[in-house]
């Protein structure tokens, strides 16, 4: 049904969280796999295509292959392969109607399209955030543990000379309950030599060391640059009590006048205490994205439950798409449409003028991350 903000469908968006997308064809359990955040197939007989996210994808992207909503999922894989990988991601990213992508890498970065590349299918903007963790890892495999603070440094600033920001996927890597102060310089290398020691030979390095993580926070915070932190649910390995981001309230207060700001991604089902922390804490945001997908038709109570407390000038739009480029529309649709549902409802409680419902939107959909990024 129509509502009286349909004028958020014309409004730029800033998608500050995302992945690449993959641009080879997917046979469908490849694709099912991109559209759940379990690690495993639906049980036998059954289909991922029948969650929110399922249903949002066949009300929604089949149009924009020439199909009819609610098309089945065998006729719109059918003609995904038949359109081909290219035509279907420059088609779902285009009909997104996103302006930026600001693109984190550091999450199978082989198998997704670059940032540049990215851009040219949809034809917008794009730029880049980096994966501290990943670049701890890489710095390790290729550094004595004795060089290895001065040569993640040395990467990091690199990095920067692109990059907009950095993320911590710590929410992975043991949770947030971690001391909050920054470690010396001798714990770092410390623990840099145990971690290559307990690492078996021949196995990749993976980073769960709380010591290395906090070191990577803290020369993020002392570069004053955007931090992207991953809070609430996720894949499977993620252990959800360990990421409330109430945990994170000791960093952030000892963040404060860092000039480092702190964006709280996707929150779900902790939304609502992200919204605290951005209420209290000048340096911190938050974002809904990912819950948006994922809970379909049921976001816009999710999208007005994220902006009870969080400021309008703290909240930003992500779709934390990864792989397929349908990941990208839905988080537009769902977020324009939730977006307006909730901003519809409060002006008719409060008679909040169309031009002040317009200018929180703008904030919201891109103002706020192009203050924050520079994008
Ligand atoms: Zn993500």
């Amino acid at each position: 049904m129509p509502t009286s903000t349909e004028w958020l469908t014309d409004l730029d968006l800033v998608d500050h969280h995302c992945h690449g997308v993959v641009e080879t064809d997917l046979a469908r359990p490849e694709f099912e796999d991109l559209i759940t955040e379990s690690d495993a197939p639906a049980p036998p007989g059954t289909t991922h295509f029948d969650t929110q996210l399922g249903m949002a994808l066949r009300a929604h992207c089949p149009p924009v292959l020439d199909l009819p909503a609610f098309a089945s999922p065998q006729d719109y894989l059918a003609r995904r392969a038949e359109l081909g990988a290219r035509e279907v991601n420059q088609r779902l990213l285009r009909a997104s109607g996103i302006a930026d992508y600001v693109v984190e890498t550091g999450f199978q970065p082989d198998r997704i399209l670059s940032p540049a590349q990215l851009a040219e299918r949809a034809g917008a903007r794009a730029t880049e955030v980096v994966r501290l963790e990943f670049l701890a890892e890489q710095v390790a495999a290729e550094h004595d543990p004795g060089d290895f603070l001065t040569a993640f440094r040395a990467r990091l600033d690199h990095e920067l000379t692109h990059a907009v920001g950095v993320k911590s996927v710590a929410a992975y890597r043991g949770g947030f309950d971690l001391d909050p102060t920054p470690p010396s310089e001798e714990d770092v290398t410390a623990a840099a030599a145990r971690w290559r020691e307990q690492t078996p030979a021949g196995r990749s390095l993976r980073l769960t060391d709380p010591v290395l993580i906090r070191a990577g926070w803290w020369e993020a915070i002392h570069r004053s640059v955007p931090i992207q932190l991953h809070v609430g649910y996720g894949d499977a390995d993620v252990n959800l009590h360990q990421t409330n981001p109430l945990l994170l309230s000791d960093l952030l207060r000892q963040a404060r006048g860092s000039g480092a700001s702190f964006l709280l991604l996707h929150c779900y089902p902790f939304h609502r205490e992200a919204g605290y922390l951005a209420h209290v804490f000048e340096h911190v945001y938050c974002d809904v994205g990912l819950a948006v997908n994922y809970t379909g038709a049921q976001s816009a109570q999710v999208i007005a439950e994220s902006l009870e407390l969080t400021p309008f000038h703290k909240a930003l739009f992500s779709s934390d798409a990864f792989g397929a480029a349908e990941l990208y529309l839905l988080g537009a649709v769902l977020f324009r449409r939730g977006l307006g549902e909730a901003l519809d409802r409060w002006a008719g409680a409060d008679g909040w003028p169309l031009e002040e419902q317009q200018r929180i939107a703008r904030l919201i959909c891109s103002e706020n991350a192009r203050r924050v990024y520079g994008c």
